[in-house]
């Protein structure tokens, strides 16, 4: 055990007060150094900076109250309960505290007679008729008897921070632990922020910063604490927002500065889509289309998001754009986020460019492994121009002649990382992502930073607007027959289950039950297909195409429909349990169809009991089909924490910014990142803070390369 002193890049466990078992369990929550730790902060404070006397307490509210202990010990009850019952008075009266089972407060003699302690919580009168007032399970802080004022008090007696519990980590204890790590460091922590920026923009230094977050002044109201809008607090939600800010200006820079290359816009191109175009683009699909070609023509290569609702046609957008790649003579790869994705795009493609003359494949792990080597071999001659595929176009051994595009379709199924893989496939290709999660725009500029924008903003002509139902279980027979009717018509219906786990067989019974249920029982008439993840691929691709062709008329379906199956003829979607769906979820599902002509329905069928929560959704989407207003309602209900999950976005989960509540701080530190990133004031600042940022992402993301 080192006895050098603590640094922010200090393990945890060298911490006073931190053994094997916290350091174990800080590690499982990704607090590995003292800098961790730092960087876990309150969610909120509380004031108990006044403190009443026991004569004027109330009962109903949580007040601090400070005292000297009486007496203490711990009873037994006759039902076998140990409490440890507390009395305790000040000049005005007397209070009793009681905690259940708190062996351990007689076991380590944690009360004396004497003791002066700040007791916090909430204010009840004693169910026994004594008159007294009695606090159960106060939070406490003895004092030091050095200290007789208490001024050095974490617990009481002033703003405190409240933390999120960690396991068995209390707020108390977190509280403590960062204190002795404040107070070791000693004010040793170095601020990494520019000092041009700092000063600029008048922020606190960081280990100011640091302590005010955790340990507030008193001079620091209580209301600009709880919206976060301190001095020390906006200070540590810049710098989160300025590094990843910065970050993403580096590797936007980086990208550009590679030469790329300018695909030319000939006539073999204008003849190819002419060829090939199943309908006329609406404006906005032009529009963008433009966007993406501009930025294919130009000497750096292209890194554009096409954003647009589901249904909006973002499909034959990227397929314009993958022409102009091919007829300049080089590949295309089209990575889609599932294999019934990338399958459907790859049948989609195959009949669109039928009339020319190109090679495509479809690069799936399921295909058989001689099949996949001989396929790699012929992407590496540069024998194949389109490849569609999923995960699997990303592994170490694909390698391409001449890669010149890559698509990515639905990429918030991807992370970051997974994106700048395939980039690495080619010398330094046009990149084109493709998302259906309409996200405002200023937190889209912060999560794609690294990007230029294309949004379409209108959907094809002649769509009727899909009117949604949400139904009880007793109107069942009624939306199944409401489905009969469509079917006989000879329009196609969907009915999704929910499953949480597509490869857990016991999640996916009650969908195959209901499969089997509806095609015996309530359609007999009709060939209704099942569709999961579980299904060999080729099982999935046969029933997919059977459905495209009309012959299956009713796909009993999980929620691996959700992203992308295009069969304009369904009309009907029929969605069991929705209240377990999420809203984005709800949405992305709805939007497999309404994309004919004909008159879409969406039913939602829904259990009772349900959350408010799940009310509010199901409501939403029986109001609206606007994707944007959609999502901020999701957003909103779900916060940003979970809406933003790492995972799912590959970006680092914010640890002090809240991207709900902080945009205007998150506008401003962009701007900031940017300046710094594309005019630096001076070398020496500028090469600092990059190795810095690098080091920290290095660590933080696990990835190698920020620049
Ligand atoms: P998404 O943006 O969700 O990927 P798609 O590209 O799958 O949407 O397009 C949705 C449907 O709209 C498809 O059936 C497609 O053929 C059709 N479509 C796209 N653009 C147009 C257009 N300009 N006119 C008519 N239909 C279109
Ligand atoms: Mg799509």
């Amino acid at each position: 055990m080192p006895t050098s002193r603590l640094t922010l890049a200090s393990e945890v466990k060298y911490l006073k007060g931190v053994g094997p078992a916290r350091a174990e369990l800080f590690a499982s929550r990704g607090i590995h150094t003292v800098e961790d730790l730092l960087y876990y902060t309150p969610f909120r404070y509380e004031d108990r900076t006044r403190l009443t006397r026991i004569r004027d307490l109330i009962p109903g509210q949580s007040t601090t109250v400070l005292a000297t202990v009486l007496t203490c010990g711990l009873t037994r009850t006759r039902r076998g309960l140990y409490i440890y019952d507390l009395a305790a008075r000040d000049a005005s009266g007397m209070l009793r505290c009681k905690w259940f089972n708190a062996v351990y407060l007689e076991k380590n003699k944690v009360f004396r007679q004497g003791q002066r302690v700040f007791f916090y919580g909430k204010v009840e009168q004693d169910p026994y008729g004594t008159g007294n007032l009695q606090i159960i399970q106060p939070q406490f802080e003895i004092l030091p008897e050095t200290e007789p004022d208490g001024s050095d008090s974490l617990e009481v007696g002033r703003v405190v921070p409240i933390y999120e519990s960690l396991g068995k980590l209390s707020p108390r204890i977190l509280r403590h632990l960062i204190w002795t790590a404040l107070a070791s460091l000693d004010g040793q922590i170095p601020d990494y922020l520019p000092a041009s920026v700092r000063g600029r923009n008048e922020l606190l230094d960081r280990p100011t910063a640091l302590r005010l977050t955790h340990f507030p002044d008193k001079d620091q109201p209580l209301e600009d604490l709880s919206r976060f809008r301190t001095p020390a607090q906006v200070r540590m939600i810049f710098e989160e927002f300025f590094n990843v800010g910065a970050g993403l200006a580096l590797k936007r820079r980086k990208a550009k500065a590679v030469p790329g290359i300018e695909f030319r816009i000939t006539e073999s191109v204008r003849q190819a889509i002419k060829k090939i175009l199943p309908f006329h683009p609406t404006a906005a699909q032009k529009r963008v289309l433009k966007e993406i070609a501009d930025d294919m023509g130009a000497p750096r290569p292209m890194n554009r998001l096409l954003q647009g609702d589901v249904g909006s046609g973002k499909t034959i957008v990227a397929i314009q754009a993958a022409l102009l790649a091919i007829e300049n003579g080089y590949q295309v790869a089209l990575m889609a986020p599932t294999e019934i994705l990338a399958t459907q795009h790859y049948l989609y493609v195959r009949q669109l460019l039928r009339p020319l003359p190109y090679k495509l494949d479809l690069l799936i792990s399921a295909r058989k492994g001689s099949e996949k080597k001989e396929l790699k071999e012929r992407i590496a001659q540069g024998a194949v121009s389109l490849v569609v595929g999923t995960h699997a176009l990303i592994e170490e051994d694909v390698k391409f002649a001449q890669l010149g595009l890559a698509v990515v379709d639905e990429q918030h199924r991807f992370g970051v990382m997974q994106r700048y893989k395939l980039i690495r496939k080619g010398l330094a290709p046009d990149v084109l992502v493709m998302t259906a999660t309409p996200i405002p725009r200023t937190l889209a500029l912060t999560l794609y930073g690294d990007l230029d924008f294309s949004v379409i903003d209108e959907l094809p002509p002649n769509r009727t607007p899909i009117e949604t139902r949400l139904l009880g279980e007793s109107e069942r027979a009624s939306a199944f027959e409401f489905i009969r009717e469509k079917v006989r018509r000879g329009e196609q219906a969907y009915v999704v289950y929910p499953v949480i786990d597509e490869s857990s067989k016991l999640d996916l019974r009650p969908a195959v039950q209901m499969y089997e249920h509806l095609a015996r029982n309530v359609f007999p008439e009709f060939r209704v297909g099942l569709l999961h993840g579980r299904l060999p691929s080729e099982e999935k691709e046969g029933v997919m195409l059977q459905f495209k062709q009309g012959e299956v008329q009713i796909l009993v379906s999980t929620t691996v429909v959700e992203v992308g199956v295009d069969v304009p003829n369904a009309t009907v979607m029929l969605i069991e349990h929705a209240e377990r769906f999420g809203l984005a979820q709800l949405h992305q599902l709805r939007g497999r169809i309404g994309r004919g002509r004909g008159k879409s329905c969406c039913l939602l069928l829904a259990g009772e009991p349900r959350t408010e929560v799940a009310d509010v959704r199901l409501r939403t989407l029986t109001e609206t089909t606007d994707g944007f207003r959609i999502a901020e309602i999701d957003l909103k209900l779900r916060g940003p924490g979970e809406f933003f999950g790492t995972r799912q976005w590959g970006i680092p989960a914010f640890r002090i910014a809240n991207l709900l509540r902080d945009q205007e701080i998150l506008e401003w530190a962009k701007r900031e990142a940017t300046e710094f990133v594309e005019r630096p004031q001076s070398c020496q600042e500028y090469d600092e803070f990059v190795s810095y940022l690098r080091a920290a992402w290095a660590r933080r993301y696990g990835l190698a390369a920020v620049a």
